[in-house]
């Protein structure tokens, strides 16, 4: 049954754009770190909290600061954002952090912070992918530094790998992720390298595994990463027993959560919205008293809903499909869905529909069936 919207979480997600230097395979909004330049923004951000808290909002149950380079704000910034703000008692914040930053100083600040949950952009434990994806730091580091992070109390900590780089094979991946699963981690989310044409990667676009090879790629990974305990809970992602990402879950089960900083998007009581993705027009809509910022014309809420919740390895529900759009999901798509079960690609459920394991890979073409 679906939860009303006085009990739906609510969350907040916060841009931070700065990075050290910008890694070559990136399409975030991302600017060169300056302190000034940071100290400024971080200004801003302050005052679009001031705006929120006027507007009243109800308590946050996830908060998550990912950018660009979040780690790069002081502990103090962290603290005075948060500072104030009505919060569940048991509220989920979450740290992006380049592992280049772990030190016992840096942890020292942190700790001092309501910061519970990290999430390290590792990427990879293979020395020549991180050179390649021009990552400041050394795969050789990083068991020193996790180390580092459990002495300083993080029991939450989830990394990021990245798959199908130019002339990976099965076995590379394999290694690698063999290196990742003798970590102690919580969470780890698989992302495949994308080049788009735009990309400065653009040259090596062939020497992109194919499809076959890509596709193997991504299902070994599942089933490895599942066989050391950890159970996949959405296309990308895997967590261990209760360590699922509750800030990302909102955004998969359509749930409200608050934008700030430039290029943040939002979604509020059924308004997708982006802020700005520039400074001045970021500044300029803070000026004006505004707190959401550009609606997306384009935004069709139930293809959204449809789009995010055949994510989840749970499916769909139905029922909560029917309770926010006030119509059957099934009602018209009888002859699609049979066709898609027919080739093993989507399975009903008890009131749910759910993509097969082997329709996760192509989920986009699955889904866009079905819309
Ligand atoms: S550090 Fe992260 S956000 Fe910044 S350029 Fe590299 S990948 Fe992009």
């Amino acid at each position: 049954m679906e939860q009303n919207l006085q009990t739906r979480p609510l969350g907040l997600y916060l841009h931070i754009p700065w990075c050290l230097s910008h890694c070559r395979y990136c399409n975030f909004f991302t600017l060169k770190y300056g302190r000034k330049a940071a100290e400024a923004y971080y200004r801003l951000l302050l005052s679009e909290k001031e705006l929120y808290l006027a507007h009243g909002f109800k308590e946050l149950s996830t908060i998550y600061f990912g950018g660009g380079t979040p780690s790069l704000l002081s502990a103090e910034q962290i603290s005075e954002l948060i500072a104030g703000l009505p919060l569940t008692p048991d509220v989920e914040i979450t740290l992006e952090l380049n592992p280049i930053q772990i030190s016992p100083d840096f942890l020292q600040k942190l700790s001092s912070t309501p910061i519970n949950r990290l999430s390290l952009g590792l990427q990879s434990m293979l020395e020549h992918e991180l050179s390649y994806l021009d990552r400041q730091h050394k795969a050789s580091d990083i068991p020193a530094k996790i180390k580092l992070l459990r002495e300083f109390g993080y029991k939450n900590i989830s990394a990021d790998l990245i798959y199908g780089l130019p002339d990976s094979t099965l076995e590379s991946v394999k290694q690698n992720l063999n290196l990742f699963l003798a970590l102690p981690l919580e969470h780890i989310s698989c992302y495949l390298l994308e080049i788009h044409d735009d990309s400065e990667l653009i040259q090596d676009r062939k020497r992109i595994p194919s499809d076959e090879l890509l596709a193997a790629q991504y299902h070994t990974i599942r089933r490895t990463i599942q066989t050391a305990g950890f159970e996949q809970y959405e296309i990308s992602n895997f967590a261990r027993p209760g360590y699922q990402s509750r800030h990302n879950l909102l955004y998969w089960q359509g749930d409200d959560y608050l934008a700030w900083g430039a290029s943040a998007c939002g979604y509020f009581q059924g308004l997708r919205y982006q802020n700005p993705a520039d400074l001045d027009s970021y500044q300029a809509m803070l000026e004006s008293g505004k707190i959401f910022g550009r609606a997306d014309p384009q935004a069709d809420a139930e293809a959204d809903y449809i789009m995010m919740a055949l994510r989840l390895l749970q499916g769909m529900d139905l029922a909560t499909f029917k309770s926010r759009f006030g119509h059957d999901f099934v009602q018209g798509r009888e002859v699609k869905l049979a066709q898609l079960s027919k080739l093993g690609l989507i399975e009903p459920q008890a009131g749910h529909i759910r993509l097969t394991p082997q329709a996760l890979f192509i989920s986009n073409a699955v889904i866009a069936e079905l819309l």
